[in-house]
């Protein structure tokens, strides 16, 4: 064998799962300052925000925040009070809804009541005034996706909620839009149907390869389906992100709240060097410890966040300085697959604990009323300014 030669790295075509990842992909739809008042109040704030092809983009926030406001002004039923509205590359900020590559697919379903399933679908094709053995090859088509060819001939009122939902999807797909908006579509199902749904809309949004951006309140549907979501708060934008980094990066104590649960603690900070940040809390008898990814400086108040799964709860005495607590176990939620300890500190502050229900025999010595320590490593937690 030749030695001399390097081998060459063999070359291989770069494919980019998340196109906001690179700066060669122009994204598909751009929001750049965009505000909605009604009447003078707002109701949208200075939302900016890139969305990608074929990205499952979701927006949520509590009731009220403005999620549905933003989806009517990408659809184009509502005008904006300011900011641009980018489609495709070109400007639809005053571009009527008919003539935007956009549907959407109402909270309410809106299906016609007296039309069967197949018709219901078929609409929009036959306005457009397509040859009818083209409507008919479409609208079988959406129907075999969505699993619901059998029920053609039926009428919506004969149909469950998750029923409906398929058909008022299939209406939308069949009018093969670049851009589907669905405003909370999961709303009306009941808990067991909302989870299978989620999974099947992923999976068709995935075959048919169409950019969804969907609205909804409930932070685990966002964070299980989305490929990227905005987190949306009084009209404004809060922070924007992959489930993963805002799970475990949230800008904000709101954020962080919000998005599963989490504990927080205020506090001071007392000493910062070049990797730590030390952080004195009134309600901990141990500082904290935190590794620097704050600007904030000594003397400053900042929130320090720990979620219940990093943090370590046990019978034995921590041996570090920092990051520890002794407490007294004053409830146990048990999930099954795990259990959830809530441990009241001196101060009367509970934090949250939860541990895995691998190891039976352990998960046993750990009961009511009992005397433990809660700690976390430095890099488990994250100081969020407040
Ligand atoms: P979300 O979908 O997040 O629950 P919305 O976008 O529906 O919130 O509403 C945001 C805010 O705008 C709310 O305070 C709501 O009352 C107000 N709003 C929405 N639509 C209208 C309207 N057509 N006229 C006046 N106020 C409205
Ligand atoms: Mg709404």
């Amino acid at each position: 064998m030749d030695r001399q030669k390097k081998p060459t790295k063999p070359k291989r075509p770069k494919i980019t799962l998340e196109p906001w990842q690179n700066s060669k992909i122009e994204p598909y739809i751009v929001l750049k300052n965009l505000s909605k008042n009604y009447d003078g109040v707002p109701a949208v704030q200075d939302c900016t925000l890139d969305i990608y092809e074929g990205e499952f983009y979701s927006l949520l926030g509590a009731s009220g925040c403005g999620k549905s406001t933003l989806l009517r002004l990408l659809a184009g039923f509502e005008k904006p009070s300011s900011g641009k509205l980018f489609i495709g590359g070109q400007d639809m900020t005053h571009v009527p809804s008919y003539n935007r590559p956009v549907n959407m697919m109402f909270q309410s379903y809106a299906l016609f009541p007296h039309m069967s399933v197949e018709q219901n679908i078929a609409f929009g094709l036959k306005q457009e005034g397509l040859p009818r053995e083209e409507i008919k090859n479409r609208v079988y088509e959406v129907l075999d996706l969505v699993q619901m060819s059998r029920f053609s001939k039926r009428h919506p009122n004969r149909l469950s909620g998750g029923q409906q939902q398929r058909v008022a999807l299939a209406r939308s797909l069949v009018k093969r839009p670049k851009l589907i908006l669905l405003d909370e579509p999961m709303a009306a199902l009941d808990q067991k149907l909302r989870e299978e749904t989620q999974f099947e809309l992923v999976n068709i949004q995935e075959k048919v390869g169409i950019t969804f951006i969907m609205v909804t309140h409930d932070q685990e549907e966002a964070m299980t389906m989305s490929s990227r979501l905005a987190i949306m708060e009084e009209g404004w934008i809060q922070q924007i992100g992959t489930p993963h980094e805002i799970y475990e990066f949230p800008n904000s104590a709101y954020v962080a709240d919000f998005i599963g649960s989490i504990n927080l603690f205020e506090g001071v900070i007392t000493g910062v060097t070049k990797e730590m940040v030390n952080i004195k809390c009134p309600m901990l008898s141990h500082t904290l410890s935190v590794p620097t990814n704050t600007t904030v400086p000594i003397g400053g108040s900042v929130t320090v966040a720990v979620r219940p799964e990093k943090l370590e709860i046990g019978i034995d005495k921590p041996t570090y300085k920092h990051n520890w607590e002794e407490g007294i176990i004053e409830d146990i939620g048990y999930y099954g697959d795990m259990s959830i300890y809530h441990v009241k500190l001196p101060s009367g502050q509970t934090v949250m604990a939860s541990l895995l229900n691998l190891d039976r025999i352990s998960i046993q010595q750990l009961t009511w009323n009992q005397s433990v320590y809660v700690s976390w490593q430095p890099e488990n937690s994250i100081i969020l300014t407040t």
